[in-house]
């Protein structure tokens, strides 16, 4: 993710200290127990820096849109006045994960309100305490009753009874793709209520042998490992050109043994435990099925022996595309290395899945980097860069990644009917 400045900044991490944000190395900070970190165990710098700040700057950036969501005046060939009113949708529902509560209900939420629509939400049942805790703020505010209206409760009841609700003209769902359809197919079954999704990703990192290495090894290992592997967007299939390969699975390993686990409260962690009992054993199920298939575990590959749910960073070699943990989302501190030959070649591999969330691409070659920009099939590529992500810029998968786009202008025509009016003028003279 994107924060104000410090460890990711552009995606780029903080090269000489990869385990702190560079605004807190030097602050003596004592923090105490914040929501985000007690519900999720994600670092709380991280739930900080990145999740509150990326809230903020969301927030603040769709306030500046709502007073500037404006038709146009369209020529005709007909003596009329022809314009588009963009209109509130009326009742949005979102539906948010238990990976980034906070800001991926603010995505949510904060274009909607600025289109001047209600929402009614329902934060994952793992994490419903800062979405709650928002709530208590809207309301200090003095929002008027009923504009923001938060349901906590389990997918099948709660988010079942949005997604198939008549009187609820769209929703905006992020999470599994496999829950994803079943909200599609709800909305489709109830009003054709509009909907927007965001699924998960087996994302292509592909790092050629010109690229400055120091980087790659670096954003990739940032990429899969941040928020526990939580992320939909996480570096999880890492193609390696063959020159470079060896060089780059030494350097990835050296990371992640040095990847400091622990109380997600300690500034100096860097992984805290995975969300539930559910995740870790289908975590460790995929690693298990990585040692079965043939790929070459280099660290890891076991859950912490001293502690619940912490799982060691794991390091994947020799890891070919039939592999189980080259093709399922893992959403864990799992690494799979691939190797590539030639850019045809990774191309065609990358673009093999059914996902399209996210690609990167580390070159120094211009040319390359704009080839492999345009034929990867994915709703962000980030070059020399990971998780740049922006207030700005839209966001959101291609295939079965997910169906429009949240964040930038992009999202405000997700939160609004276009109306267009015709006004015949009189053909007589005045
Ligand atoms: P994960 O598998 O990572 O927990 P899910 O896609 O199951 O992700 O959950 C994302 C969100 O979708 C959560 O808020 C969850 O409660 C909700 N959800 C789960 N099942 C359904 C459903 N049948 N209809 C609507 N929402 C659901």
């Amino acid at each position: 993710m994107a924060t104000t400045n410090g460890a990711v900044e552009n995606g780029q991490p903080d090269r000489k200290s990869p385990t702190l944000p560079r605004p807190v190395r030097n602050l003596e900070v004592k923090f105490t127990k914040t929501l985000e970190t007690m519900d999720t165990g994600k670092p709380f710098l991280h739930a900080f820096f990145i999740d509150l700040e990326g809230c903020i700057k969301t927030l603040r950036y769709f306030a500046g849109w709502a007073d500037k969501i404006q038709g146009r005046t369209i020529p005709t060939d007909d003596n009329v006045v022809c314009f588009t009113r963009h209109e509130p949708i009326g009742v949005c529902g979102a539906i948010t994960p238990w990976n980034f509560p906070l800001l991926m209900l603010v995505w949510k939420l904060a274009p909607a309100l600025c289109c001047g629509n209600t929402v009614v939400v329902k934060p994952a049942e793992q994490t419903p305490l800062t979405a709650l805790y928002l709530g208590s703020l809207i309301k200090e505010v003095g929002f008027p009753p009923g504009v923001v209206n938060i349901v906590p409760g389990f997918g099948p009841t709660v988010g079942a009874a949005i997604s198939s609700h008549p009187q609820i003209n769209k929703i905006a769902f992020t999470g599994s793709t496999e829950v994803g359809k079943l909200v599609k197919e709800a909305a489709s079954h109830s009003n054709l209520k509009r909907v927007t999704l965001e699924l998960g990703g087996k994302n292509p990192c592909i790092v050629c042998a010109d690229a400055d290495l120091d980087l790659a090894v670096e954003c990739a290992h940032q990429g899969v490992f941040f928020n526990q592997g939580q992320c939909c967007t996480a570096a999880s299939r890492v193609f390696v050109e063959e020159q470079v390969y060896d060089e780059f699975v030494r350097r990835s390993v050296e990371f992640a043994k040095k990847r400091p686990i622990g109380d997600p409260f300690d500034i100096r962690t860097e992984q805290g435990p995975q969300i539930d009992q559910k995740q870790f054993n289908k975590i460790l199920d995929l690693i298990e099925s990585g040692k079965k298939e043939g790929a070459k575990l280099e660290y890891g590959g076991s859950a912490m022996e001293d502690r619940g749910l912490f799982i060691k960073p794991t390091v994947f070699s020799e890891v070919t595309d039939t592999m189980r943990i080259a093709k399922e989302e893992i959403f864990g501190p799992v690494q799979p290395i691939l190797k590539f030959k030639n850019i045809e070649e990774v191309i065609k591999r990358a673009n093999s899945l059914e996902y399209g969330l996210t690609a990167a691409v580390f070159t120094k070659n211009l040319d390359k980097a704009l080839k492999l920009a345009s034929a990867l099939e994915s709703g962000t590529v980030w070059i020399n860069c990971y998780n740049a992500i922006y207030a700005q810029a839209p966001f959101g998968g291609f295939k079965m990644s997910g169906n429009g786009r949240e964040l930038g202008e992009y999202a405000l025509a997700e939160y609004t009917e276009v109306k267009t009016v015709t006004i015949k003028l009189d053909d007589k003279d005045p």
